[in-house]
């Protein structure tokens, strides 16, 4: 279907739609980007973190050949693996895991991944030859994370097909429709960054990195070049990098916005959030963000990007004030040859511009699924 689709009119809870929409063609391909955890360093459950969300660093990655990829296997692999499905179509190369490095925050999901204890499931991890254990780095860690006495069985018991690829810094290759490149981070022991060129969009993974590093902050330019999201290290603030925080290894949303501008990428996702930041501190985060950048998002559990979607987003306007972050149920009427069609979507608030006149707020969308 090549047709130029109609513009759709969106009805928000109160009021009509106002602009910014992306119309795509109804066939193109899309991937699909679900944010399983985002909290940097440690879990946390402290009810102040719960609308951002406290599981540490995992993402999910659906390219539209049906190839899954999974960005780290911080503890919000556990909840992936609660609702995994193997990857199924006829071009679909399965599930690939990435891992950019050994902290407990990026592998302490792995032992309850349930999906490994399925004899039919297979999967392929990718990570680098850490100079602190040699030859199948990554194998070792997943054996000692789970050895006695730290848990109660070793890994022998998963029995899942697994395959340990190395990978280092500056290499590229093809995983059924998609290239993956890498790069080395600024990371005490070592981090890699990938970047997952995908026929729908292009997402960079930069998470634990710390700016300062001339050769390696060109590399995370690298990355993140022209890229649509862009996910970056947005640990600490911009004060806390310059003092009590610098040299721990991180970055701030500051640096992220100077990154994503320096390297023209579209969006910029602020990751690996600060355990003791709580929601209203990463409320005042994006903000600030956003006054620099005009495509900010700050990672949050749950959250779904959609690249090359029919519908990505909408300023819809309101009379009240929603919380950033929030869920936003909105109605679109499709006009058509054959009569209206209503699609009900679901959408997270990421903007708000309450500078409107007669109390009205407007309110930019990103509808997720
Ligand atoms: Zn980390
Ligand atoms: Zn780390």
């Amino acid at each position: 279907m090549k047709d130029k689709l109609p513009i759709p009119r969106v009805l928000a809870q109160d009021g009509p739609f106002q602009r910014g929409f992306s119309i795509a063609d109804m066939a193109a391909p899309v991937t699909k980007l679900n944010f399983w955890g985002v909290r940097g360093s440690t879990p946390t459950v402290d009810p102040a973190t719960w609308r951002y969300g406290g599981n540490t660093p995992c993402l999910e990655l659906e390219a539209p050949d049906g190839t899954q990829f999974i960005l780290d296997c911080g503890t919000g692999l556990r909840m992936l693996g609660n609702r995994w499905v193997a990857p199924s179509g006829e071009k679909s190369q399965g599930t690939h895991i990435l891992i950019t490095h050994y902290h407990w925050d990026h592998i302490q999901g792995v032992p309850f991944f349930a999906p490994l204890y399925l004899p039919n499931n297979e999967f392929k991890f990718y990570s680098f030859r850490s100079k602190f254990l040699g030859r199948d780095s990554l194998k070792q860690v997943f054996e000692a994370q789970m050895a006695v006495p730290y848990f109660p069985v070793d890994m022998s018991v998963m029995s899942a097909k697994r395959k340990f690829q190395e990978v280092e810094g500056g290499e590229s290759f093809t995983i059924g429709e998609n290239k993956i490149t890498t790069r080395w981070l600024n990371h005490p022991q070592g981090c890699l960054g990938f970047r997952i060129e995908t026929p729908a969009g292009t997402v960079a993974y930069a998470t634990d990195n710390e700016p300062g590093n001339a050769k390696l902050d060109e590399s995370l330019r690298e990355l993140a070049a022209g890229a649509d999201i862009f996910i970056n290290d947005a640990q600490f603030t911009a004060e806390q990098m310059e003092t009590t925080r610098k040299g721990w290894g991180h970055s701030s949303w500051l640096e992220g916005v100077k990154a994503a501008r320096q390297a023209g990428a579209k969006t910029l996702v602020l990751f690996h959030h600060d355990p003791d930041s709580t929601d209203r501190k990463l409320d005042s985060i994006l903000r600030q963000a956003r006054d620099e950048f005009d495509s900010v998002f700050a990672a949050s559990e749950g959250m779904v990007i959609t690249l090359g979607a029919p519908v990505q987003g909408a300023m819809i306007t309101l009379t009240h004030l929603p919380q950033l972050q929030s869920e936003l149920q909105v109605t679109m009427e499709t006009p058509g040859t054959n009569g209206e069609r209503r699609i009900q979507l679901k959408g997270y608030v990421v903007r708000i511009d309450d500078t409107n006149d007669k109390g009205r707020v407007s309110v930019g969308v990103v509808f997720t699924d």
